[in-house]
């Protein structure tokens, strides 16, 4: 393994090509087009390339129309798009598509994801390690999985238990849950529990807000009544100034277990928390929480480089899919990969531990 990790694949460059040429777009039907077809190539399983046919045309790729087939027929042929240069020069931008996309973010695409999970040279967790997901919402948030249908995806998975980690009623814009709501959930999650029993663990959790002073948006006594507390920044992602008090000030807040999503970043739209991570993780180190890998495409939050960083402060992991979605419950695929290209021990992802080591260790640091 290079320390360097993957470059930008032909999957990512194209996506980001498409994201830039959708961003000029007067047309919002095509600029819509040409991100979905951006979406669609990150989402891939294999490299583009092998859609290439013997007589140079694209085979059929779903949500992939006919403008961004070309497109990409252009670059696989001659290794850039003159349709797209044109465009952007009359915009003021390059199209130089080896410099596109942000290769400092390390985003992965899923053939990426799908050659690292395989990849036999590599270290860190394989997929029959990990025992079940951490970060998830359901419907009594703003997901759209049901309790039940969260248990029985997590079985297909050959998961042992997951946690639902609706968001709290201090996000108001994500459906976020009340206390009384919570009591409710909380007393559907036992009756769940009681007939798995032996089979499958459902933790009752909650995806908690980081306020921009770094404390988290529920109070001690309502964080001592959940399982499992993931506390994550979704405000004031946008600004430039260091945040390490910030990030600091949630890993030491007593009731927290995983640092969710740390940076609050979105692929395309922005970079979230600038902070000095050594100091954060070293924090989350000696406070004994865990640093969450978020497998959500858009985000892959912390990525593999900085999860190196962490591997050497001696942090605990966590890999999550931050599903909505039962079909989202992959994206932990997404987190593994980047736990693999980052060599994190397996013993140091709580997410591979047997259920009762982890619900000790949560026990251990609820308020
Ligand atoms: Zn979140």
């Amino acid at each position: 393994m290079t320390r360097a990790g993957p470059d930008l694949d032909m999957n990512g460059k194209l996506a980001a090509l498409l994201r830039d040429f959708a961003a000029i777009q007067r047309s919002k039907q095509k600029m819509w087009g040409y991100k979905r077809a951006a979406s669609a190539i990150m989402a891939l399983e294999e490299p583009i390339e092998s859609f290439l046919q013997p007589d140079g045309t694209l085979r059929k790729i779903p949500n992939i129309g006919p403008s961004s087939s070309r497109v990409i027929q252009e670059v696989l042929q001659t290794g850039s798009s003159p349709t797209i240069e044109r465009a952007l020069a009359g915009s003021g931008q390059t199209g130089d598509v080896e410099r596109r996309g942000d290769p400092a973010g390390h985003f992965l695409s899923r053939a990426q994801v799908l050659a690292a999970l395989r990849n036999a040279k590599l270290t860190g967790p394989r997929l029959e390690d990990y025992h079940g997901d951490l970060q998830m919402h359901s419907t009594w948030s703003d997901g759209s999985q049901t309790l039940e249908e969260i248990i029985e995806a997590g079985i297909a998975r050959g998961y042992s238990f997951s946690a639902v980690t609706d968001h709290s009623y201090g996000l108001p814009v994500a459906g976020g849950v009340s206390m009384a709501e919570l009591t409710r959930q909380h007393e559907g999650i036992d009756r769940l529990n009681e007939t798995h029993r032996g089979t499958f663990r459902l933790i009752k959790g909650i995806e908690a807000n980081i306020r921009k002073d770094g404390s988290v948006d529920m109070e001690p006594g309502e964080l001592g009544r959940l399982e499992l507390v993931v506390a994550a920044p979704h405000s004031a992602l946008r600004i430039a100034g260091d945040q390490t008090a910030r990030m600091v000030a949630a890993v030491t807040t007593r009731g927290v277990h995983i640092l969710g999503h740390p940076r609050g970043r979105k692929y395309g739209s922005r970079p979230g928390v600038a902070a000095d991570w050594e100091q954060v993780f070293k924090a989350a180190r000696r406070a004994n929480v865990a640093i969450e890998i978020d497998g959500d495409p858009s985000r892959q939050d912390i990525d593999y480089d900085l999860a190196r960083r962490a591997v050497q402060a001696g942090c605990l992991f966590a890999l999550d899919s931050d599903a909505h979605s039962t079909g989202e419950l992959r994206y932990a695929e997404t987190a593994i990969a980047h736990a693999r290209l980052a060599g994190v021990p397996t013993e140091r992802i709580v997410n591979c531990w047997p259920l009762d080591r982890l619900l000790a260790w949560l026990a251990s640091r609820s308020g």
